[in-house]
């Protein structure tokens, strides 16, 4: 076997060709908003890569058959949902089995089998290693899966490979895996980034409109609602009465808008000044009470109290950024139940815990919060998660999200600790 053959190189071809797509079908994705195709394309382009290296094997030994399908096959079950990738092994092995030589076959069920419950094993830690580890990982799985084949073959039949030629198809397996791994991260990476540019780019345009319209708006409808509150006592028809009811609805609808972005759209930076936390954390969890009660709603406060715990920001972003979050969470559970909220140190920083009991969220609704206007509820504003993520980072803070969906949702909101 010579380490550039050509149906060498042809099998690395059939791996790369149709993973050089993908970057077309996410942009026409994004163009199109076809997120069912994101979904399944990953799958269908290993199925591609797969048949295309089964049908074109090259010799390793006299009468030995092998390919490089077992790196489509890998990157597939690592990049795509459990249910998918049992589809992807299906799929193999009935393409497998119709290609004949039984004892092969049962080799291959024994071998990928063993691989995709591998795969399913490690594939969490996988999705959120660093890029180096990915490499590693895909490296070392192809290395482990064709010890695998090589030990099943070896006792079924009686190859004998010429030591050279084993190596040789080792390496060749390994570097394919690391570039199509490579290439998988390097077009995942450029997709995010387009979707952020854009998400940037909305947020400066919503702050900037935000800035310039909400104090001046505040007050005349301030004084709109007082006055027709007032002319609803008065004795008017019935129908009139009504009307004026939704147009209070209306008003109020309008100053929630502007309540989820007040202090974020102060036209002048806040102060910056030392905050006690667990003095904010408190006041929020006052501010909020009245509306927990309403909703049969259990506030567990857990506030340790520290005296060293000032962080540097405005007291009054933080406090908005906190209510906006925890009044979601308040949403989130319409038929009551316990919202935990906890302030914990692991020096140099602080954590503020907000967790709910709630409906709680998708993967892919996690990743949209903070965008503009994305809310999932029929009169929601969907510019609180916008405006606490703005107002977070602008301290320096962070926030991280976990959620079950029907079950809870975690906010992790991390603050550097200002020095004493
Ligand atoms: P709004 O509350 O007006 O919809 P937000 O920006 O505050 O806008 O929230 C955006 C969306 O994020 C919500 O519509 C909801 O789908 C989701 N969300 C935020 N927090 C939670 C939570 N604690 N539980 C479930 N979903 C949440
Ligand atoms: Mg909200």
């Amino acid at each position: 076997m010579e380490l550039f053959s050509k149906e060498i190189l042809i099998n690395i071809l059939f791996i790369l060709l149709p993973l050089l797509s993908l970057p077309i079908f996410y942009l026409l994705k994004y163009i199109y908003q076809i997120e069912k195709l994101k979904d399944s394309l990953f799958m269908i382009i290993s199925m591609v890569s797969i048949v295309l290296c089964m049908l074109s094997p090259f010799q390793i030994a006299d009468g030995v058959l092998w390919d490089l399908r077992r790196i489509p096959f890998i990157l597939g079950l690592l990049y795509v949902d459990r249910k998918k990738g049992m589809i992807l092994l299906s799929f193999l092995l009935i393409v497998r089995y119709f290609i004949g030589d039984i004892l092969g076959f049962y080799m291959t069920v024994c071998t990928f089998v063993g691989m995709a419950i591998i795969i399913n094993l490690i594939k969490r830690f996988y999705v959120r290693a660093p890029l180096v580890h990915k490499l590693g990982i895909s490296g070392l799985l192809v290395l482990v899966s064709i010890q695998f084949t090589f030990l099943g073959a070896s006792i079924i039949t009686d190859v004998n490979l010429d030591p050279l030629v084993w190596l040789h198809y080792l390496l060749i397996n390994f570097v394919g895996i690391l570039i199509a791994t490579l290439f998988i991260e390097v077009i995942k990476m450029n997709s995010e980034l387009l979707e952020k540019l854009v998400k940037a780019e909305k947020l400066e345009v919503v702050s900037h409109l935000a800035a310039s319209i909400s104090h001046e708006v505040r007050n005349p409808l301030t004084t709109c609602k007082g006055f027709l509150q007032l002319s609803q006592n008065e004795d008017i028809p019935p129908e009139v009465k009504s009307y004026i009811g939704t147009a209070i609805q209306e008003l109020d609808r309008a100053s929630e808008i502007i309540n989820d972005y007040l202090t974020f759209a102060k036209p002048a930076p806040g102060e910056l000044e030392k905050i006690f936390i667990c003095k904010e954390v408190q006041q929020v969890v006052n501010i909020l009470t009245p509306l927990a009660n309403m909703n049969e709603i259990k506030l567990l406060v857990n506030v340790a109290h520290r005296e060293e715990s000032y962080i540097w920001g405005d007291r009054r972003k933080l406090e908005q950024s906190l209510i906006n979050i925890i009044k979601n969470g308040i949403e989130s559970m319409p038929n009551g139940g316990n919202l935990e909220i906890q302030t914990t140190y692991a020096d140099p920083h602080v954590f503020i815990k907000i967790r709910d009991e709630g409906e709680g969220m998708t993967q892919k609704q996690i990743s949209r919060l903070g965008e503009p206007y994305f809310t999932t509820k029929e009169n929601g504003t969907g510019l609180g998660m916008m405006v606490s993520y703005s107002l977070i980072k602008g301290m320096g803070g962070q926030i991280n999200v976990d959620s079950e969906v029907g079950n809870w949702t975690t906010f992790s909101i991390e603050f550097p600790l200002a020095e004493q």
